[in-house]
């Protein structure tokens, strides 16, 4: 597997401390769920539908944004190719403190994935919250096994000739994809390019838009 750049020592200098913390948490949104829903004062599918705006929506227009200015600014996108963390920061986007953020640049020729096989580290500052089937085993372990078929079920087919580059996250560093530019988008405005670009294009999972999608 070419341009394969999973680590298998990364075990050793990751830090779970933040998924204790996370399961915790979640575990008293949980009761605090139940305990509401059962007094009848929130409906749980009112509940799903704003996580999934989160997920999909909210969260991820920071790293749309960080990405349109990457297609629009080609100064920009040096700087993001060299210190993602502070052309990120300088956007208004920062992590919590100990997150180094790393952009990475599809090409014609490579295309990258970005999985945490360990557990569930994700770029929060940038994409918000991370989806059920990344936090899922199957993806953690078929992202790094057999990325091309992985791609083919979230609907993207790839010429065989591209490369696939698999980048595994950590609590230390988050990958953030920046696709492919449209064509047809010559000329356009930040805000517009920034419509075309999905969570899962940033993850690496899908790709950006196509203006025609748009209309
Ligand atoms: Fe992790």
């Amino acid at each position: 597997m070419s341009g394969h750049h999973h680590d298998h020592d990364h075990a050793h200098e990751h830090d779970h401390d933040h998924d204790n913390h996370y399961s915790d948490m979640q575990a008293r949104v949980k009761a605090l769920e139940t305990l509401l829903t059962e007094k009848g004062l929130i409906d749980p599918a009112a509940i799903d539908a704003i996580v999934e705006t989160y997920e999909t929506k909210v969260g991820p227009r920071n790293g749309a944004r960080v990405v349109a200015n990457a297609w629009a600014d080609p100064a920009f996108a040096a700087w993001l190719k060299r210190d993602a963390t502070a052309a990120i920061a300088s956007l208004g986007y920062t992590g919590r403190q100990g997150e180094h953020m790393r952009a990475v640049f599809n090409t014609p020729d490579t295309h990258n994935l970005v999985v945490c096989t360990l557990c569930s580290c994700y770029p929060w500052s940038v994409l918000g919250l991370p989806p059920v089937w990344y936090k899922a085993p199957a993806y953690r372990s078929r992202a790094v096994i057999d990325p091309r078929g992985v791609l083919s079920e979230f609907g993207v087919t790839l010429p065989s000739t591209t490369k696939i580059r698999v980048w595994d996250s950590t609590a230390e560093l988050r990958y953030l994809v920046i696709p492919l530019r449209p064509d047809g988008t010559e000329g356009w405005g930040e805000d517009a390019l920034s419509d075309l670009v999905t969570r899962d294009a940033m993850i690496g999972t899908g790709l950006a838009l196509s203006p025609e999608t748009l209309r």
